[in-house]
């Protein structure tokens, strides 16, 4: 992993290091001489300004993401790092660094498989039934695409499925018996030279064949676990970074239980990430 210096004004490459700038919470921090322009700067390596410690802002936003409420969160920094922060605090770290670790990761491509699988989950928001869709990929299990909508209709089935190809074509998606799959399909995939779909439609229709795909299964009943938990997902205006703070999570940082490994490595992503992931993810960003 490497995160380029240069100087914050001119980028210039030409400088060099020239004592430190004294912070409350995160130690002491390199400043560095520009030779060109003749200004100090430090380096931005991700926690430029942050009053907390990286590892507690790391650690809070990977547990949070895991499942531990931001509440809960607050609760446990207090009692074992006697270190006093909102939950406010909280989310805002998992806001600010899914949106910079976003962008970073939608610049990378993968090299992914021919047999993509899709599903849907509904939540519910207190009489209103929201929609979460996901999409996987099965040799790296990866998650190609998600949606979130409020209703199921093919419209939506098509803004899911399109988000869902954007780094990369399978032979086929597999989906359930959805009544708004095939016009989304072909709208989406249907090619007058071909005389058909160029992405073939794939029915699991379970009350019909009696074959589940069990192993598939285990992969969305992870992330169907965590949807149902994340409250913040109800509040539709944080529903967007908590997906991609969802899917940071399942492709880059935990490794999956029966391949242990994590999905960007199976799709040919080695960013050399250490034990800290969300860390070293974000310095990565940051460079
Ligand atoms: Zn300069």
């Amino acid at each position: 992993m490497k995160n380029t210096i240069k100087c914050k004004n001119c980028s210039s490459l030409n400088f060099c290091k020239k004592g430190f700038r004294r912070t409350e919470h995160r130690g002491k921090i390199q400043k560095y001489y520009c030779k060109d322009c003749h200004k100090f700067f430090t380096n931005d390596d991700g926690f430029y300004r942050m009053r907390n410690n990286e590892k507690i802002i790391t650690m809070s936003i990977d547990m949070y993401i895991s499942n531990l409420s931001s509440r809960k969160m607050r609760n446990q920094l207090s009692r074992h790092l006697n270190t006093k922060i909102s939950h406010m605090s909280i989310l805002d770290w998992v806001r600010r660094y899914t949106l910079k670790v976003s962008k970073f990761v939608d610049k990378l491509g993968y090299n992914m498989g021919n047999s993509f699988y899709a599903d849907e989950t509904l939540i519910d928001c207190g009489g209103r039934d929201d929609r979460f869709w996901c999409c996987i990929d099965w040799d790296t299990r990866l998650i190609t695409g998600v949606h979130y909508s409020l209703s199921g209709n093919p419209i939506e089935a098509q803004k899911f499925l399109f988000k869902s190809i954007q780094k990369g074509k399978p032979k086929f998606i597999q989906t359930d018996g959805g009544v708004f799959y095939p016009k989304a399909f072909r709208k989406l995939f249907y090619s007058n030279k071909v005389g058909g779909l160029t992405v073939e439609h794939k029915i699991q229709n379970a009350s019909v064949t009696k074959i589940h795909n069990y192993r598939i299964e285990t992969v969305f009943m992870k992330i169907k676990d965590r949807v149902d938990d994340f409250r913040g997902l109800k509040a539709l205006w944080s529903a967007p970074i908590l997906m991609n703070a969802l899917i940071i999570q399942h492709n880059f940082i935990e490794a999956h239980t029966t391949l242990d490994e994590v999905p960007c490595n199976r799709a040919g992503q080695e960013l050399d990430l250490g034990e800290n992931r969300w860390l070293d993810l974000i310095k990565l960003s940051s460079s």
